[in-house]
């Protein structure tokens, strides 16, 4: 297997790891960017993204990243469509093993990101993408003048099921609890929506369709989780909105992580109250991007439990960017 040396290599290439990617490109690190299964993140799903600056009209989120892959390919990122099968970060230079290649690496900033949860039926699998949906973003408009549910009740579902108002006639809100967890003027906003019916303390069991004349939802079995009453209810789309799981299986017990599974960063310890802790706070004082283990930086949502913006992941990309190039530099020096 070939074995390429790098100084900086990246894992992911959504928001947070192609701003990286410019950033160390631009410093002169000639950083080897490997895409993963999902190239471009989550962008890739969504239609206009409205609120990056600098786009007043909008932007296409596959163009936006198709946009920064190229930035940093003209200042020298070599940017792959491999995925990072094994690492290990015991000792460095860092080893990154792929299906092509196997990488040896003085740093690595990870950018994986997250991937939208499920509920782990098979009948949603099977009507994935035909029907059931994990972006309201990007598939809500095929429902105009339909009737959908989403399920959840944290500040996503909130924020998606007022957006499906905006295209189907009645959406009903399928939460296992009886209250919203999301921000109380999210929450306000969207219960005064006289298009959404909440469904309190219910769960779906079963998502019901045809593949007649093509594969389409028709309903869902639903469970009173009070009662234990099991009904059936007609709906044309089912969208997710249960939260995201973070992509760092592949780092095993080898960095720090949240009860979640998110990658803890120097800067989320400090915002927790734990960054006296000497092994955070000595050995990478001025590293706020910095992962439990020197040399490897974490950036964007596999990091970001709370923002998840687009806008957010490319700036801790920068960051992650800027802490790598420093620390490099310090190697040098010392
Ligand atoms: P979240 O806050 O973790 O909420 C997930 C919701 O899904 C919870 O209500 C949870 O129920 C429910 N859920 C989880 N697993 C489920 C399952 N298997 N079956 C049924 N329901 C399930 O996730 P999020 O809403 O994606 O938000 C993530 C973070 O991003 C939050 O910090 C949020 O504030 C932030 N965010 C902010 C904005 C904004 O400010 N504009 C927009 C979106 C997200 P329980 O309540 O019972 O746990």
């Amino acid at each position: 297997m070939a074995i390429k040396r790098a100084q900086v290599v990246i894992l992911g290439s959504g928001c947070a790891g192609l701003t990286a990617a410019i950033y160390t490109a631009r410093a002169n690190l000639s950083p080897v960017v490997l895409e993963g299964r999902e190239a471009g993140g989550q962008l890739m799903w969504t239609t206009t993204v409205e609120n990056f600056p600098g786009f007043p009209e909008g932007v296409l989120g596959p163009d936006l990243i198709d946009n920064m892959r190229k930035q940093a390919q003209k200042f020298g990122a070599d940017t792959r469509f491999e995925h990072a099968d094994e690492v290990d970060f015991s000792k460095r230079p860092f080893v990154i093993r792929t299906s092509d290649a196997e990488y040896h690496a003085d740093s690595v900033i990870i950018a994986t990101g997250a991937t939208a949860k499920t509920l782990g039926l098979p009948s949603e699998m099977h009507f994935m993408g035909s029907g059931v949906s994990t972006c309201a973003t990007c598939d809500g408009a095929f429902y105009k003048g339909k009737v959908v549910a989403l399920v959840g009740g944290g500040d996503s579902a909130a924020e998606e099921a007022t957006f499906l108002t905006r295209f189907a006639d009645k959406v009903y809100l399928i939460h296992r609890r009886d209250r919203l967890r999301a921000s109380k003027i999210m929450a306000d906003r969207l219960l005064a929506n006289p298009k959404v019916i909440p469904l309190w303390n219910t769960a779906v069991e079963d998502v019901i369709g045809s593949e007649e004349p093509h594969r389409h939802v028709t309903g869902i079995r639903i469970k009173n989780l009070d009662s234990g009453n099991v009904s059936e209810m007609a709906i044309d789309g089912l969208f997710l909105a249960i939260g995201h799981k973070p992509n760092t299986e592949v780092f095993g017990e080898q960095l720090a992580k949240t009860e979640g599974g998110f990658l803890l960063t120097r800067s989320a310890m400090a915002w927790k109250g734990t960054a006296s802790d000497p092994a955070w706070s000595e050995t990478y004082p001025n590293y706020a991007t910095s992962t439990s283990s020197e040399g490897v930086f974490a950036c964007g949502d596999v990091v970001d439990t709370h923002y998840r913006q687009a806008i957010t992941a490319a700036g801790t990309g920068c960051a992650s960017a800027l802490d790598c190039e420093k620390w490099l530099e310090s190697l040098h020096k010392s």
